[in-house]
Protein backbone atom coordinates (compact mmCIF):
# COMPACT_ATOMS: atom_id res chain seq x y z
CA UNK A 1 0.00 0.00 0.00
CA UNK A 2 1.44 3.45 -1.02
CA UNK A 3 2.32 5.99 1.65
CA UNK A 4 0.28 9.18 1.82
CA UNK A 5 2.41 11.99 2.37
CA UNK A 6 2.46 14.26 5.34
CA UNK A 7 2.81 16.95 3.18
CA UNK A 8 3.07 17.92 -0.42
CA UNK A 9 5.91 19.76 -0.51
CA UNK A 10 9.62 20.77 1.94
CA UNK A 11 12.11 23.07 0.53
CA UNK A 12 15.62 24.64 2.20
CA UNK A 13 16.42 27.64 1.63
CA UNK A 14 20.42 28.66 1.37
CA UNK A 15 20.90 31.67 4.01
CA UNK A 16 22.92 34.51 4.65
CA UNK A 17 26.35 34.77 5.95
CA UNK A 18 26.15 35.40 9.73
CA UNK A 19 27.88 38.29 10.64
CA UNK A 20 25.02 41.46 10.20
CA UNK A 21 22.49 42.67 12.44
CA UNK A 22 24.22 40.12 15.37
CA UNK A 23 25.40 41.45 18.56
CA UNK A 24 28.85 40.18 19.96
CA UNK A 25 28.06 38.96 23.54
CA UNK A 26 30.40 40.72 26.34
CA UNK A 27 31.91 37.59 28.45
CA UNK A 28 31.74 38.47 31.95
CA UNK A 29 35.50 38.58 33.41
CA UNK A 30 37.31 35.42 33.80
CA UNK A 31 38.84 37.45 37.21
CA UNK A 32 37.15 35.16 39.58
CA UNK A 33 36.84 31.51 37.86
CA UNK A 34 40.11 29.96 38.86
CA UNK A 35 38.14 28.21 41.78
CA UNK A 36 36.16 25.39 39.99
CA UNK A 37 32.94 24.46 41.95
CA UNK A 38 34.69 22.77 45.34
CA UNK A 39 32.63 19.59 46.73
CA UNK A 40 30.91 18.78 43.79
CA UNK A 41 30.61 14.87 43.45
CA UNK A 42 32.94 13.45 40.66
CA UNK A 43 31.56 10.78 38.71
CA UNK A 44 33.33 7.18 38.04
CA UNK A 45 32.33 5.72 35.04
CA UNK A 46 30.43 2.33 35.37
CA UNK A 47 32.30 -0.64 33.95
CA UNK A 48 29.59 -0.95 31.40
CA UNK A 49 30.82 2.48 30.33
CA UNK A 50 33.86 2.03 29.51
CA UNK A 51 33.24 -1.92 27.83
CA UNK A 52 30.92 0.11 25.25
CA UNK A 53 28.06 -1.67 26.60
CA UNK A 54 24.75 1.04 26.98
CA UNK A 55 22.95 1.53 30.28
CA UNK A 56 19.33 2.23 30.54
CA UNK A 57 18.90 6.09 29.46
CA UNK A 58 16.96 7.86 32.68
CA UNK A 59 14.92 10.11 30.31
CA UNK A 60 14.75 12.07 33.36
CA UNK A 61 13.96 15.80 31.08
CA UNK A 62 14.05 14.33 27.75
CA UNK A 63 11.66 12.73 25.76
CA UNK A 64 11.01 9.16 26.74
CA UNK A 65 11.41 6.52 24.23
CA UNK A 66 8.74 5.04 22.15
CA UNK A 67 6.00 7.48 23.93
CA UNK A 68 4.52 10.36 22.55
CA UNK A 69 6.63 13.93 23.65
CA UNK A 70 4.00 16.13 24.88
CA UNK A 71 1.76 16.03 27.72
CA UNK A 72 4.27 13.93 29.50
CA UNK A 73 4.70 16.53 31.98
CA UNK A 74 8.81 16.63 31.94
CA UNK A 75 9.93 20.19 32.87
CA UNK A 76 12.56 22.16 32.71
CA UNK A 77 15.70 22.23 30.40
CA UNK A 78 17.78 18.72 29.88
CA UNK A 79 20.70 17.02 27.53
CA UNK A 80 20.50 14.03 25.68
CA UNK A 81 23.63 13.04 24.30
CA UNK A 82 22.53 10.51 21.08
CA UNK A 83 25.60 10.11 19.70
CA UNK A 84 28.44 9.37 22.95
CA UNK A 85 31.51 7.98 20.61
CA UNK A 86 33.74 9.13 17.41
CA UNK A 87 34.22 7.96 13.67
CA UNK A 88 34.91 4.35 15.10
CA UNK A 89 31.74 2.25 14.45
CA UNK A 90 33.74 -0.58 16.83
CA UNK A 91 32.81 1.65 19.80
CA UNK A 92 29.39 0.59 19.15
CA UNK A 93 28.14 4.37 20.08
CA UNK A 94 26.42 6.80 17.17
CA UNK A 95 28.79 9.21 16.40
CA UNK A 96 28.55 13.19 17.80
CA UNK A 97 25.12 14.63 18.64
CA UNK A 98 23.45 16.25 21.20
CA UNK A 99 19.41 17.34 21.63
CA UNK A 100 18.08 20.35 24.15
CA UNK A 101 14.65 19.49 25.41
CA UNK A 102 12.79 21.67 26.89
CA UNK A 103 9.54 20.85 28.68
CA UNK A 104 9.67 17.37 27.13
CA UNK A 105 10.15 19.18 23.75
CA UNK A 106 13.61 18.49 21.19
CA UNK A 107 14.59 22.25 21.03
CA UNK A 108 18.23 22.09 19.84
CA UNK A 109 19.98 19.42 17.96
CA UNK A 110 23.96 19.88 17.89
CA UNK A 111 25.67 17.72 14.91
CA UNK A 112 24.29 14.64 13.46
CA UNK A 113 27.23 12.29 13.26
CA UNK A 114 26.39 8.76 12.16
CA UNK A 115 24.11 6.66 14.26
CA UNK A 116 22.62 9.61 15.56
CA UNK A 117 19.45 9.76 13.44
CA UNK A 118 18.65 6.11 14.86
CA UNK A 119 19.07 7.31 18.36
CA UNK A 120 17.37 10.67 17.72
CA UNK A 121 14.18 8.83 16.65
CA UNK A 122 15.09 6.50 19.50
CA UNK A 123 14.72 9.77 22.15
CA UNK A 124 11.31 9.91 20.71
CA UNK A 125 11.79 13.54 18.94
CA UNK A 126 10.44 15.09 15.93
CA UNK A 127 12.19 17.16 13.13
CA UNK A 128 9.00 19.47 13.44
CA UNK A 129 9.96 19.91 17.20
CA UNK A 130 13.42 21.57 16.24
CA UNK A 131 14.18 25.40 16.76
CA UNK A 132 17.29 24.86 15.08
CA UNK A 133 20.35 23.19 14.51
CA UNK A 134 23.93 23.65 15.05
CA UNK A 135 27.04 22.11 13.52
CA UNK A 136 30.15 22.03 15.04
CA UNK A 137 32.20 21.12 11.93
CA UNK A 138 31.92 19.21 8.50
CA UNK A 139 33.13 15.88 9.77
CA UNK A 140 31.47 12.68 8.95
CA UNK A 141 31.76 11.57 12.21
CA UNK A 142 29.15 15.21 12.84
CA UNK A 143 26.89 15.45 9.82
CA UNK A 144 26.51 11.79 8.45
CA UNK A 145 23.01 11.63 9.36
CA UNK A 146 21.77 15.17 8.64
CA UNK A 147 20.39 13.75 5.53
CA UNK A 148 18.60 11.39 7.46
CA UNK A 149 17.11 13.46 9.65
CA UNK A 150 16.25 15.87 6.91
CA UNK A 151 14.20 12.88 5.07
CA UNK A 152 12.58 11.90 7.93
CA UNK A 153 11.19 15.28 8.27
CA UNK A 154 9.08 14.64 5.01
CA UNK A 155 6.51 12.53 6.72
CA UNK A 156 6.12 15.46 9.30
CA UNK A 157 4.02 18.47 9.21
CA UNK A 158 6.81 21.10 9.91
CA UNK A 159 5.70 24.23 8.36
CA UNK A 160 8.22 27.40 10.28
CA UNK A 161 11.86 28.21 9.55
CA UNK A 162 14.21 25.36 10.81
CA UNK A 163 17.98 27.59 10.52
CA UNK A 164 20.92 25.49 10.48
CA UNK A 165 24.27 26.84 11.30
CA UNK A 166 27.23 25.77 10.69
CA UNK A 167 31.32 27.06 9.82
CA UNK A 168 32.42 29.25 6.98
CA UNK A 169 34.50 27.17 4.69
CA UNK A 170 38.58 27.31 3.32
CA UNK A 171 40.32 25.26 1.00
CA UNK A 172 39.71 21.59 2.25
CA UNK A 173 35.86 22.02 3.39
CA UNK A 174 32.92 23.75 1.41
CA UNK A 175 30.77 26.68 3.98
CA UNK A 176 28.05 25.43 5.88
CA UNK A 177 25.55 26.72 3.05
CA UNK A 178 27.30 25.14 0.51
CA UNK A 179 27.42 21.86 2.02
CA UNK A 180 23.82 22.13 1.92
CA UNK A 181 23.54 22.57 -1.39
CA UNK A 182 25.94 20.08 -2.68
CA UNK A 183 23.65 17.58 -0.69
CA UNK A 184 20.57 18.76 -1.79
CA UNK A 185 20.41 21.20 -5.12
CA UNK A 186 17.83 19.65 -7.46
CA UNK A 187 20.28 20.47 -9.87
CA UNK A 188 23.91 18.99 -8.89
CA UNK A 189 22.88 17.87 -5.66
CA UNK A 190 24.76 14.42 -4.36
CA UNK A 191 20.35 14.02 -3.06
CA UNK A 192 18.94 15.95 -6.00
CA UNK A 193 15.67 13.74 -6.00
CA UNK A 194 14.93 15.85 -2.76
CA UNK A 195 14.79 18.97 -4.94
CA UNK A 196 11.83 19.98 -3.43
CA UNK A 197 13.92 21.04 -0.58
CA UNK A 198 15.35 23.61 -2.40
CA UNK A 199 12.32 24.91 -4.56
CA UNK A 200 12.01 28.47 -4.03
CA UNK A 201 8.60 28.33 -4.62
CA UNK A 202 7.36 26.40 -2.63
CA UNK A 203 5.06 27.81 0.17
CA UNK A 204 3.50 25.17 1.62
CA UNK A 205 6.26 23.97 3.67
CA UNK A 206 8.99 24.83 6.23
CA UNK A 207 12.05 26.38 5.05
CA UNK A 208 15.84 25.16 6.15
CA UNK A 209 18.02 28.44 6.14
CA UNK A 210 21.77 27.50 6.78
CA UNK A 211 24.23 29.86 7.65
CA UNK A 212 27.60 30.54 7.79
CA UNK A 213 29.12 31.21 11.37
CA UNK A 214 32.00 33.58 10.91
CA UNK A 215 33.30 35.13 14.83
CA UNK A 216 35.87 36.95 14.84
CA UNK A 217 39.41 35.21 16.20
CA UNK A 218 38.37 35.91 19.31
CA UNK A 219 34.76 36.97 19.36
CA UNK A 220 32.16 34.91 21.31
CA UNK A 221 28.98 36.00 18.65
CA UNK A 222 25.18 35.84 19.36
CA UNK A 223 23.90 34.17 16.44
CA UNK A 224 20.69 33.23 17.35
CA UNK A 225 17.63 34.90 19.77
CA UNK A 226 14.63 33.67 19.85
CA UNK A 227 11.22 31.33 21.40
CA UNK A 228 14.07 32.05 24.64
CA UNK A 229 16.83 30.84 23.23
CA UNK A 230 19.93 32.65 23.20
CA UNK A 231 22.88 30.99 21.04
CA UNK A 232 26.55 32.14 21.41
CA UNK A 233 29.37 30.87 18.84
CA UNK A 234 32.84 31.24 19.34
CA UNK A 235 35.75 29.73 16.75
CA UNK A 236 38.08 26.69 18.09
CA UNK A 237 41.09 25.08 16.41
CA UNK A 238 40.73 21.60 15.08
CA UNK A 239 43.62 21.36 12.28
CA UNK A 240 42.50 23.14 9.74
CA UNK A 241 39.03 21.81 9.64
CA UNK A 242 36.91 25.06 10.32
CA UNK A 243 34.93 24.62 13.31
CA UNK A 244 33.09 26.24 15.79
CA UNK A 245 31.64 25.93 19.69
CA UNK A 246 28.37 26.82 21.03
CA UNK A 247 26.87 27.91 24.00
CA UNK A 248 23.12 27.70 24.41
CA UNK A 249 21.19 29.41 26.88
CA UNK A 250 17.28 29.21 27.55
CA UNK A 251 15.20 29.16 30.61
CA UNK A 252 17.98 30.83 32.64
CA UNK A 253 20.27 27.70 32.36
CA UNK A 254 23.93 27.48 29.71
CA UNK A 255 24.95 24.61 28.00
CA UNK A 256 28.43 25.09 26.44
CA UNK A 257 29.89 22.34 23.38
CA UNK A 258 33.23 22.59 22.61
CA UNK A 259 32.96 20.16 19.76
CA UNK A 260 36.27 19.13 18.79
CA UNK A 261 39.13 21.62 19.25
CA UNK A 262 43.02 20.85 20.90
CA UNK A 263 41.29 24.29 23.26
CA UNK A 264 44.33 25.58 22.01
CA UNK A 265 42.97 29.43 21.41
CA UNK A 266 41.75 30.50 24.69
CA UNK A 267 37.99 30.91 23.09
CA UNK A 268 36.72 27.98 25.15
CA UNK A 269 37.19 29.08 28.60
CA UNK A 270 35.02 32.25 28.07
CA UNK A 271 32.37 30.60 26.17
CA UNK A 272 31.18 28.30 28.66
CA UNK A 273 32.27 30.33 31.30
CA UNK A 274 30.14 29.68 34.60
CA UNK A 275 28.20 26.69 31.92
CA UNK A 276 25.58 25.13 33.89
CA UNK A 277 27.02 22.09 32.12
CA UNK A 278 30.13 21.68 29.39
CA UNK A 279 30.17 18.97 26.94
CA UNK A 280 34.06 18.60 25.68
CA UNK A 281 35.29 15.73 23.74
CA UNK A 282 37.27 12.55 25.12
CA UNK A 283 38.91 11.92 22.00
CA UNK A 284 42.28 11.55 22.97
CA UNK A 285 44.00 9.90 26.07
CA UNK A 286 46.46 11.90 28.11
CA UNK A 287 49.91 12.28 26.85
CA UNK A 288 48.90 11.50 22.88
CA UNK A 289 51.05 13.82 21.01
CA UNK A 290 51.26 14.38 17.07
CA UNK A 291 48.06 14.76 14.69
CA UNK A 292 45.90 13.96 17.48
CA UNK A 293 46.88 16.39 20.21
CA UNK A 294 46.88 18.67 17.07
CA UNK A 295 43.28 17.39 16.62
CA UNK A 296 42.09 17.22 20.39
CA UNK A 297 41.55 18.07 23.55
CA UNK A 298 43.68 15.70 26.61
CA UNK A 299 41.53 15.26 29.68
CA UNK A 300 44.60 17.29 31.44
CA UNK A 301 43.52 20.32 28.51
CA UNK A 302 39.72 20.28 29.34
CA UNK A 303 40.00 19.82 33.17
CA UNK A 304 42.08 23.08 32.64
CA UNK A 305 39.43 25.04 30.38
CA UNK A 306 36.66 23.53 32.69
CA UNK A 307 38.07 24.74 35.94
CA UNK A 308 39.02 28.67 34.09
CA UNK A 309 35.14 28.91 32.93
CA UNK A 310 34.35 27.62 36.14
CA UNK A 311 31.31 25.58 34.61
CA UNK A 312 29.06 23.76 37.44
CA UNK A 313 29.25 20.20 35.24
CA UNK A 314 31.31 18.25 32.49
CA UNK A 315 30.14 15.51 30.46
CA UNK A 316 32.82 13.90 28.47
CA UNK A 317 31.74 12.50 24.89
CA UNK A 318 33.41 11.81 21.85
CA UNK A 319 34.50 8.48 23.07
CA UNK A 320 36.51 6.63 21.08
CA UNK A 321 38.52 3.32 21.24
CA UNK A 322 41.47 4.96 22.34
CA UNK A 323 39.85 6.59 25.41
CA UNK A 324 37.39 4.07 26.10
CA UNK A 325 39.03 2.13 29.26
CA UNK A 326 41.10 4.92 30.13
CA UNK A 327 38.07 6.77 32.28
CA UNK A 328 40.11 6.19 35.52
CA UNK A 329 43.63 8.13 34.13
CA UNK A 330 41.53 10.26 32.54
CA UNK A 331 39.44 11.60 35.21
CA UNK A 332 42.91 11.78 37.54
CA UNK A 333 44.19 14.12 34.57
CA UNK A 334 40.99 16.87 34.34
CA UNK A 335 40.75 16.96 38.54
CA UNK A 336 44.00 18.11 38.67
CA UNK A 337 42.39 21.34 37.58
CA UNK A 338 38.89 20.36 37.55
CA UNK A 339 36.93 19.09 40.72
CA UNK A 340 33.53 19.68 39.22
CA UNK A 341 31.34 16.80 38.47
CA UNK A 342 32.60 14.73 35.74
CA UNK A 343 30.32 12.69 33.52
CA UNK A 344 31.32 10.12 30.95
CA UNK A 345 28.46 9.94 28.40
CA UNK A 346 26.75 6.77 26.79
CA UNK A 347 24.43 7.56 24.32
CA UNK A 348 21.11 8.13 25.01
CA UNK A 349 21.97 9.55 28.17
CA UNK A 350 19.79 12.44 29.63
CA UNK A 351 21.34 15.29 32.02
CA UNK A 352 18.71 17.61 33.45
CA UNK A 353 20.25 21.10 33.91
CA UNK A 354 19.35 23.79 36.19
CA UNK A 355 20.26 26.82 37.83
ZN1 LIG B 1 34.75 14.18 15.65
Amino acid sequence: MALQRARPRLRIALGCIIGLHLVAWAAPSLGDTAMAAAGAQALVPVPASASGQLPAASNVGCGAKGVGLHGLGHQGVALQVLGSGGPELQDKRASSSYLIWRAGVPRVLIDSGGGSALRFGESGATMSDLDVILLTHLHVDHTADLTALVKSSFFESRHRKLPLFGPAGNQFFPATTRFIQTLFASSDGAYRYLGDFLNPNATDAYLLNAHDVVPGAHEVRQIYDAQGTRIFATTVVHGSVPAIAYRVELDGVSIAFSGDTNGNNGNLERLAHDANLFVAHNAVPEGATGVERSLHMPPSVIGKIAAAASVKQLVLSHRMLRTLGHETESLAAIHTSYTGQVTFADDLQCFPVSR
